[in-house]
């Protein structure tokens, strides 16, 4: 699954893809040390909320994509028009 953009600092990240909870292992946070099964796309080990907080606080570093939002499904009415 591709990565999205990332949200703007202080915004959520959009995780609802299952590739972000690991269902049979944790890992160690890579934010804050503590074992958690939320990870990042390319498979960083991070909780959400943390991810958040280091995009507030990194927002340069944050558009390099390091924790990016899922890409959302495009809407289908876009493509009523012919
Ligand atoms: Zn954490």
């Amino acid at each position: 699954m591709e990565p999205g953009l990332a949200p703007a600092p202080g915004g959520l990240l959009d995780w609802r893809d299952a590739q972000h909870f690991d269902h049979y292992r944790t890992a160690p946070c890579a934010l804050c040390g503590t074992a958690t099964p939320m990870g990042s796309h390319p498979g960083e080990p991070a909780h959400k909320t943390c991810a958040e907080n280091w995009i507030a606080a990194n927002p340069t570093e944050a558009r390099r994509g390091r924790f990016a939002s899922d890409i959302q499904p495009r809407s289908r009415h876009d493509d009523d028009h012919a």
